[in-house]
């Protein structure tokens, strides 16, 4: 199948609201196949007033209990239908994904959309598994925890795994009882708006996941501040985080916020170095170079760091570079026009502040005018000020630097903005451990590239984020506590106006 021959199922993407898909508006946006540049669906962008009914339909099913007071049996056997429908329609789906995004159609079937069905099978073992416990303070009282949905999430996803990323959240938001109102980002609608068919048809009652379509500024913004949200779930860009917080903050709602990172790939002269050469090039140029966990600054020991940028280099540059249809792609085209601008400003950026470009930095040879594709890109840079080691570049893009001692290395990861993840190679136990306690990043991995498990927290320090994703900090970011004292025998208790008697 060729790009081209691809009709997607709905040609306009509009909200879906209360089980039902809306009229289109006045205002329609193009969603463009990045890999030919054609327009291959409209989207009709909901203005804050149908923000607003979208919000309503979920507060209202929300109140309802239809879905929140349904018991955890009737939950999971929703989610197990989630679960074989997802599967039924995998191809289906991996096409659209492909179709707006330009991954690569293998790497969406085989590695980003299982976890969608990895997500609502872990929630769905969780609600079989799952208690609250009650517990006595001495003799006196007995103490419980009521744990209720939160009420309405607000979720909001980025371009980069749109559906793996969406469906988390969906997840996590129904498993504790929420309702929700997503909105995908305003260029990667299509296959999150085919699920919402699959959520109606495996038992999800109308109006509990809802869906709006827009750009941040204007439906993501409106969806924030609308009173009826108590809770916002972002996974995207730094920036972007910042608005959504201060957004949220008049009405004092919680927010998790997943941004971005500038994560360092540590690997020393005592690595096993052919598995560190393997993690080095998939932790920066698997999901086309878009991942937030990308391991983009390569710090080498001197000792192996020559050896080590050949042999990347010669790997990096056999990296099959095309239509992401074809099955044999390996890297696809970036996610659109105005970001495929951005990352190749870099190349430039890092001869200017003293880089040597080592391979890349160029539209592959072959593949015609269109599609925004880049060619696997290495730099080496002598000082961790470069911008391109500091910023977020979020394509196909590394920035080597080399080190000394250790400490050196643990200075310039910690030398960042962000803190999302960190990775180590060596076979030096000491080190493993050094790094485990120094690294400023919310996750560090010693020898392997990034494995995502929900019973485990993720998330970032410093302007990484705000919050986990995993099930402790899910369950905290998704409901209410409510703690309850009942005394088991009569209270010493002041007897106020009893004196006189
Ligand atoms: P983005 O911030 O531009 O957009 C993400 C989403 O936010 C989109 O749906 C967008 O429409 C919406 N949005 C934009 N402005 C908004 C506003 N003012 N109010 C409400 N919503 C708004 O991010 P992106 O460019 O789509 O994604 C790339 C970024 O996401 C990278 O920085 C990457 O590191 C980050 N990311 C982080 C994680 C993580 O788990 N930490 C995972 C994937 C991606």
């Amino acid at each position: 199948m060729t790009t081209s021959s691809f009709t997607p199922m709905r040609t306009t993407i509009t909200s879906y609201i209360d089980g039902q898909w809306q009229p289109a508006g006045a205002l329609l946006l193009p969603v463009i196949n990045p890999a030919t540049e054609e327009v291959v669906a409209q989207l009709g962008e909901a203005d804050a007033r149908e923000t607003a009914a979208a919000v309503a339909a979920a507060q209202a099913s929300w109140k309802s209990g239809i879905w929140a007071r349904k018991s955890a049996a009737e939950k999971r056997r929703v989610f197990q239908r989630i679960v074989a429908l997802t599967l039924e329609h995998i191809e289906e789906l991996a096409q659209l994904e492909c179709l707006n995004s330009g991954l690569p159609l293998n790497y969406l079937r085989a590695r980003q959309l299982p976890r969608i069905t990895r997500n609502f099978d872990f929630f769905a073992d969780w609600l079989s598994q799952n208690v609250e416990k009650a517990g006595m303070t001495d003799q006196d009282y007995l103490r419980f925890v009521l744990r209720e949905p939160a009420g309405v999430a607000a979720l909001i996803a980025p371009w980069n795994a749109p559906l793996a990323l969406a469906s988390t959240k969906i997840a996590a938001a129904l498993a504790f009882g929420n309702s929700c109102v997503i909105k995908p980002a305003e260029t990667t609608p299509l296959a999150v708006a085919r699920f919402m068919d699959i959520l109606s048809e495996a038992g999800v009652p109308p109006g509990v996941v809802n869906m709006v379509n827009g750009r941040g500024h204007v439906t993501g913004d409106a969806l924030v501040r609308d009173p009826g949200v108590r809770v916002v779930s972002f996974t995207g860009g730094t920036q972007t985080g910042r608005a959504i917080a201060a957004a949220a903050a008049p009405g004092l709602k919680r927010v998790d916020l997943e941004l971005g990172g500038k994560s360092a790939n540590i690997i020393t002269e005592t690595a096993n170095l052919d598995d560190a050469l393997d993690g080095a090039l998939t932790s920066i140029y698997t999901n086309n170079g878009q991942q937030c966990f990308a391991g983009s600054r390569i710090l080498l020991q001197r000792s192996i760091a020559d050896a080590f940028m050949r042999r990347f280099v010669e790997r990096a540059r056999a990296i099959r570079v095309g239509d992401p249809l074809d099955m044999a792609t390996e890297l696809g085209p970036l996610s659109n026009a105005a970001h495929y601008a951005r990352v190749c400003s870099f190349i430039e950026m890092a001869r200017a502040d003293g880089g040597e470009l080592l391979c890349g930095g160029q539209r592959p040879p072959g593949l015609g005018a269109k599609g925004y594709y880049l060619e696997p890109t290495a730099v080496l840079m002598p000082s961790n000020a470069a911008r391109v080691c500091q910023q977020e570049i979020f394509g196909p893009f590394a920035a080597f630097q080399v080190f000394d001692d250790f400490d050196e290395a643990i200075a310039i990861a910690n030398d960042s903005e962000f803190g999302l993840v960190s990775y180590l190679w060596t076979n030096d136990l000491q080190q493993a451990h050094r790094a485990a306690r120094a690294i400023e990043a919310g996750v560090v991995l010693v020898n392997t590239p990034m494995i995502l498990d929900l019973r485990f927290p993720f998330g970032g320090y410093k302007s990484s984020g705000v919050g986990r994703e995993g099930i402790d900090g899910m369950r905290h970011f998704y409901t209410e506590e409510k703690t309850v004292t009942i005394a088991l025998q009569r209270p010493a208790m002041a007897r106020l106006g009893a004196g006189a008697q």
